[in-house]
């Protein structure tokens, strides 16, 4: 029953409140649509729906020779109605300002003094896709395999010291 929702007219919250009312021995449907004040039909629509949305029990029974239907509650109060799927509900999104970010991250300037760019006369045509591309530069190529080749030797003196 949590997912589909009950939408009750104002009508069958009124029914089901006088079912409800009548408790255990539960209230006649001629009974419901008297005290209503709406005709048989409109009174028998009212129970099925209720009925159908497993809210009250409808019983065959007879009285004073007419066939009519007994009405009990299956719940205690009159449910709440169900919030709106998120779905359909409007999303506000709130702008936050975002948070500093410390970095702690130790540059080495040694290192980065010695990239070829910082003193390259091509640094301001250079580009992806250019004639001066990095992707392809030999200069920067070179530089990266020595850095690449220092990182490895510093990783494999490390390694010694604490074997040792
Ligand atoms: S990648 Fe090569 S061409 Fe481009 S700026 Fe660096 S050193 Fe110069």
């Amino acid at each position: 029953m949590a997912s589909d929702r009950l939408n009750l007219s104002d009508l069958e919250k009124k029914a089901l409140k006088l079912i409800i009312e009548a408790g255990e021995k539960g209230l006649l449907q001629q009974d419901l649509w008297k005290r209503l004040n709406i005709d048989s039909r409109d009174g028998s629509r009212i129970a099925l729906r209720l009925a159908k949305k497993k809210l009250i029990h409808r019983e065959l029974v007879t009285v004073k020779g007419r066939k009519t239907y007994r009405l009990t509650a299956l719940v205690d109060h009159i449910p709440e109605e169900e919030e709106e799927p998120e779905e359909k509900k409007e999303v506000k999104y709130e702008r936050r300002v975002p948070r500093a970010i410390k970095l702690d991250v130790k540059v080495r300037m040694g290192l980065v003094a010695k990239i070829p760019c910082t003193v390259c006369p091509h640094a301001s045509k250079c580009g992806p896709g250019n004639f001066f591309d990095p992707a392809t530069c030999p200069k920067l190529n070179q530089w990266l395999q020595k850095a690449a080749r220092a990182l490895e030797r510093k990783g494999a003196k490390r390694a010694t010291r604490v074997q040792s």
